[in-house]
């Protein structure tokens, strides 16, 4: 069954030469009787920059849990450049901000410290460099001059660009942003827009979870439509057609760009207007906290914990 990640550090992982930076085979979650993911098969090169698209509730976020080591799949097997996932430095994780609980009792400055642990290594103290790289990933983000505050006590524009500093501090390899834009305000999301943009040009990995079908696009090579299972993966043009959108989305299918028939044209772009609905699930108090549970702040940050 469904459970959390052993909380013992897991081994440093190092990588092999030519791994695929994300291998799924046959990936199967379940939360009690709902099946998350089903089934879930492919393979990503390193350098993908890849939007993960689908109707709320198809399994976005459950798929980066998977990816970044906090949810254990029911059932199949996870490669992160060739092996298990957790424990990846590589890996830096901004998560879906209404699904966590934001109450963990960290400074912004902690938060992205936290990003270099396995750098700075199990018996050392954060040195110099390691204060410099929180430094300059704050300032990246333009929230240096938060540092100090708590990271409840932030907006959710601002946490989001905390978590992105983490992961710009940690130098990750593999960058899993889930809805990143969602709720956000303009300046935040220019500053998220433009460090992308940076990211990308540097041959980073990087997965975005979105509802937006036209930034998916626009911004990204490659689309992922998801619907509990892999209904398709590949070039927008070829992912983002109707009738593929029409599987993946069914009902919650409802606005044609140009009043275009969906029926009569396979190259309507469709857009499908479910952001934060209902699927969005409060968060999990501590002390009540169930087994099967959306992570915490403190589950994304022990993913690197040591
Ligand atoms: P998405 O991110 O695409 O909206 P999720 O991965 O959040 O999808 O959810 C996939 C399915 O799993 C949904 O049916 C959702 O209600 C269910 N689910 C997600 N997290 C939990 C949880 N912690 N407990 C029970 N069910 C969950
Ligand atoms: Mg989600």
């Amino acid at each position: 069954m469904f459970a959390k990640f052993s909380p013992l550090p897991p081994p440093v992982a190092h990588h092999g030469a030519d791994m695929p930076s994300v291998a799924l085979q046959h990936i199967n979650v379940s939360y009690g009787d709902v099946r998350a993911l089903d089934d879930i098969t492919f393979q990503l090169p390193r350098g993908a920059q890849v939007a993960i698209v689908g109707p709320n509730g198809a399994g976005k976020s459950t798929l980066f849990n998977v990816i970044a080591g906090i949810v254990r799949p029911t059932g199949g097997r996870v490669d992160i450049y060739g092996t298990e996932p957790g424990g990846h430095i590589c890996v830096g994780y901004v998560p879906q901000r209404n699904r966590i609980d934001w109450r963990f009792p960290v400074t912004v400055t902690d938060v992205v410290l936290m990003g270099r642990t396995r750098k700075i290594g199990l018996f050392r103290r954060a040195g110099q460099a390691d204060h410099r790289a929180v430094q300059e990933a704050l300032a990246r983000v333009r929230m240096d001059a938060l540092a100090n505050r708590q990271i409840g006590e932030l907006s959710g524009g601002q946490q989001q660009r905390v978590f992105l500093a983490r992961a710009l501090a940690q130098e990750a390899e593999l960058l899993l942003l889930d809805e990143p834009l969602t709720g956000l305000d303009l300046p935040s999301q220019e500053i998220l827009l433009q460090i992308l943009e940076e990211l990308r040009a540097q041959g980073i990995t990087i997965l975005v979870a979105t509802h937006d079908l036209n930034q998916a696009a626009a911004y990204f090579s490659t689309v992922l439509l998801l619907n509990h299972r892999v209904i398709a993966l590949g070039k927008p043009v070829e992912v983002l057609t109707a009738a593929l959108l029409r599987e993946a989305y069914g009902s919650q299918l409802h606005v044609v760009h140009g009043g275009v028939d969906p029926q009569q044209s396979e190259d309507a772009l469709l857009v499908a207007d479910s952001c934060c609905g209902a699927a969005a699930l409060p968060p999990v108090a501590y002390s009540e906290r169930p087994m099967l549970h959306s992570p915490s702040v403190e589950d994304v940050l022990e993913q690197v914990r040591s």
